[in-house]
């Protein structure tokens, strides 16, 4: 179980992950540059903006750093922390980490005003209860390829995906007080 995990706090809203960490009494490290990960032993890309998060990754130099990191560690991707971690995406500003073997499409929900929230079951967990999911711009997971399994559909789409060591969620589980999904990455990765 990672008991100290970073979360990327270039942008977007890393302040809420943290919220749910605490929430969870679980340790963690804002990372905004590569010497913030030494304590680390998982990571969290929040929601946020993809195409800044790669500017300032670079500007940061991140790539380097979360790449190495993503080889020993777990990494969860929320939203555009999902389109980072993916191995594709349709709009070339973005660099993403090629992490999991997915294909992403940025805002495929429609704009600001289409953001929405649904209730959802969650079939991997125990207590499966309808879960409150944010979609804000949300992106789509057009394909999933080898390695990849599918946690969570919603209209047919996958919305939740894994691997081995990558949780990656087209909503937004840090924008509820509903810890159950953070602490399933926690406990099984
Ligand atoms: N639309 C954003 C992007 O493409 C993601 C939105 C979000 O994280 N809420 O990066």
């Amino acid at each position: 179980m990672a008991r100290h995990l970073g979360i990327l706090a270039l942008q977007g809203d890393f302040a809420k992950h943290a919220a749910m960490l605490k929430q969870l009494d679980v340790a963690y490290s804002l990372i905004k540059k590569p010497s913030d990960l030494a304590p680390c032993d998982g990571l969290i890309i929040p929601g946020g903006e993809s195409t800044t998060m790669t500017i300032l990754m670079h500007k940061y130099e991140l790539y380097p750093a979360v790449t190495e990191f993503a080889q020993n560690y777990p990494v969860m991707g929320t939203c555009a922390g999902m389109i980072m971690v993916a191995n594709q995406v349709d709009d070339e500003r973005v660099d993403p980490l090629h992490l999991i073997n997915i294909k992403v499409l940025r805002n495929a929900y429609g704009r600001q005003i289409d953001s929405f929230t649904t209730m959802i079951e969650l079939p991997f967990l125990d207590d499966p209860s309808p879960f409150q999911a944010v979609f804000i711009r949300a992106p789509q997971i057009e394909t999933t390829g080898e390695g990849v399994m599918i946690l969570l559909h919603w209209q047919d789409q996958p919305i939740m995906v894994r691997n081995e060591t990558v949780l990656a969620l087209a909503f937004h589980p840090e924008l509820t007080r509903d810890p159950r999904i953070h602490r399933y990455f926690l406990e099984n990765f």
